[in-house]
């Protein structure tokens, strides 16, 4: 029952971690995202800066935009 208890405690830090980085992707605005909303990699500050309100890192906007 142990493991399943850490298990699941586990699962649910991981899933509020989630949300919370959610919302800071889409609760403020154009406020650029601190992580890719694709891979979760750190978006560079200057990334940030030059692109506001971006909420993916350049490597996963250029798959969007391709696949567009
Ligand atoms: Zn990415």
């Amino acid at each position: 029952m142990d493991i399943v208890d850490t298990a699941q405690r586990q699962q649910e830090q991981l899933l509020s971690m989630t949300l919370a980085n959610h919302r800071a992707a889409w609760g403020h605005g154009h406020q650029s995202a601190e992580y890719c909303l694709e891979c979760g990699e750190e978006i560079p500050a200057a990334r940030r800066l030059a692109c506001p309100g971006c909420s993916r890192c350049r490597e996963c906007q250029e798959e969007v935009e391709a696949c567009r």
